[in-house]
């Protein structure tokens, strides 16, 4: 794959090596390196070596090189540690979702016990929704596919 590099990006440096990093695993697509902020430990970031900034600017090509890599790094951070019980992979999209790196990366956060330091809230809204409601989003949707 050809890789393409923003210099002024944060994770553009670290896989051409200019700024250092925790890699645990890297081949000629990927990278995944301990974040920095270890939210729980052992804590990774998966990243394409090709600078892309989000989810919606992924081709199928470069979407079926990363995902299918994560499954086999999330099994290895999970088999480093026995205490680890589980894991939430987390990918943020722009500002509003969180994301503060515009270098597309998704985050493993290895779960220990529901008191652990990572938290996620689904709001359940179902008492606002009707059939009506759901089936507008649907068809919203489903139109962009056409
Ligand atoms: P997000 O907020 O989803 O964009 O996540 C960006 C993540 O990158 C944060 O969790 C940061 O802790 C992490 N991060 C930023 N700079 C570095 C770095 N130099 N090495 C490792 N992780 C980093
Ligand atoms: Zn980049």
């Amino acid at each position: 794959m050809t890789h393409d590099y923003d210099d002024d990006c944060i994770f553009c440096k670290i896989i051409k090596g200019e700024i250092p990093s925790y890699t645990v695993y890297e081949d000629d697509d990927v990278k995944a390196f301990l974040d920095i902020s270890q939210g729980t430990p052992g804590h990774t970031l998966v990243i394409p070596k090709t600078h892309v900034p989000d989810i919606f600017a992924y081709d199928a090509d470069l979407a079926a090189t990363v995902f299918a890599k994560i499954p086999m790094i999330a099994r290895a951070v999970r088999d480093a540690n026995p205490a680890i019980n589980g894991m939430n992979i987390v990918n943020n999209n722009g500002e509003v979702a969180y994301q503060s790196v515009f270098h597309s990366h998704f985050h493993l956060v290895p779960r220990y016990t529901d008191q652990d330091d990572f938290k996620m809230l689904f709001k359940d809204n179902s008492a606002n929704y009707d059939d009506a409601k759901y089936a507008a989003i649907q068809a919203q949707i489903q139109a962009q596919f056409n």
